[in-house]
């Protein structure tokens, strides 16, 4: 072993690189936003808006102030509330199930299919005279087989609300992410692929009501003279977090090119090794096209794996802390789905942030190899 491979550090996240890579650029839109005092809902927060909206081609984006409002608001906005039971995929993070909680309505968690995607069969089985709505997550940068979720949804009469948290630039049959449902939402958090400084969320919709809603909740009821019209909360996408935003989803496209780069070296390095299983390859099938928020692959042997690239200065994590949402006991959402506890024993996610070179990616893939050879 080289010296220089011996001194690699490899961490799992590496959230300064954002400011570092463009301080220049994000300073002068710090100045020029400060300068013009526009912090709260002003003329930054609008152009994302549309640019978020052209780029997903949504025909409305709101921007709100983080992921989880966003499905809470959406919710709210489709009507949703106590009595009502929400079918969603138990391999998310909680804030899935929370947002259906502090809608009122009750969680009912389905299992995910080999691709760790909400499986369509498992919805079918949920479904009780309560449910008023599927979320199916876009988990790790995937769209879901919504034809499958659209046939269950056209069948019972359900709402499909899109958890698009992660799923931002992925697409299902040539439609983007957060587009399919009467809303789907998107998170700004800095791990994401789009992240912000900070905390922030978007919610998609293509329904001029649900748009109008979803508006009013998000600003204290407050219609466009400022008038207030409803209950509102008080959720709304720092001025300043949009101009940030709307300077990066510029260079989005290639971002997604990058990960889907990415994601295919970590193919092509890790394919023959029969311990692992990898996720979807990005030309494996026509109809998903994949933004890579995470490559979260299962491997045998799992824990000793993350204790040997931990060795070696390589830093992996567990998705949700390692319990999907009904193995968390204290939140009763009970229910016993043997894919995603399959899942949670093997299941891990290697580095995939964009500060990561090929011979990262390569040096990683070479001490998995190592691992597993001896
Ligand atoms: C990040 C995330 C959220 C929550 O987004 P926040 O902006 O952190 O509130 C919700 N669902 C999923 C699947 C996520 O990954």
């Amino acid at each position: 072993m080289s010296t220089l491979e011996a001194q690699r550090t490899i961490p799992f996240f590496n959230y300064s690189h954002f400011f570092e890579s463009q301080e220049a650029e994000l300073t002068v839109i710090f100045k020029e936003v400060g300068c013009r005092g526009a912090f709260i809902l002003q003329k930054d927060n609008r152009e994302f808006e549309k640019h978020l909206a052209e780029y997903t081609g949504a025909k409305y984006a709101i921007g709100v102030a983080n992921g989880t409002d966003a499905l809470i608001i959406a919710l709210r906005a489709a009507g949703i509330g106590a009595g009502d039971e929400v079918i969603f995929c138990s391999h998310t993070y909680v804030a899935t199930a929370a947002s259906i909680h502090f809608a009122g309505a009750t969680p009912i968690a389905a299992d995910c299919g080999p691709d760790h995607m909400i499986d369509s069969d498992s919805v079918r089985q949920k479904i009780t005279a309560k449910t008023k709505a599927i979320m199916p997550t876009q988990l790790n940068g995937r769209t879901a087989d919504m034809d499958a979720l659209q046939a269950i949804a056209d069948e019972y009469n359900l709402i499909i609300i899109e958890d698009a948290a992660q799923g931002l630039g992925s697409k299902f049959k040539g439609k983007m992410a957060g587009t399919f449902g009467l809303a789907g939402t998107i998170s700004f958090y800095p791990a994401k692929t789009l992240g912000c400084l900070g905390d922030g969320g978007a919610i998609l919709t293509n329904d001029e009501e649900m748009y109008h809603k979803m508006n009013l909740l998000r600003d204290h009821g407050r219609d466009e003279k400022g008038e207030i019209v409803a209950w509102g909360l008080n959720s709304r996408l720092d001025n300043l977090q949009a101009a940030f935003l709307d300077a990066q989803l510029k260079r989005f496209p290639k971002v997604v090119k990058r990960r889907r780069q990415m994601a295919d070296l970590y193919q092509r390095l890790l394919s023959d090794i029969s311990s692992l299983t990898l996720p979807p390859a990005p030309d494996m099938d026509t109809r998903y096209f994949d933004a890579y928020q995470n490559y979260e692959l299962e491997a045998d042997n799992r824990d000793a794996l993350r204790d040997f690239l931990k060795q070696n200065g390589i830093g992996t994590l567990i998705q949700w802390g390692g319990k999907a949402v009904h193995q968390i006991e204290q939140l009763g959402v009970r229910a016993s789905l043997p894919v995603t506890e399959a899942v949670f024993k093997r299941c891990m996610m290697v580095p995939f942030n964009t500060s990561l070179s090929d011979e990262d990616i390569t040096y990683v893939c070479g001490k998995i190899r190592e691992f597993y050879d001896a």
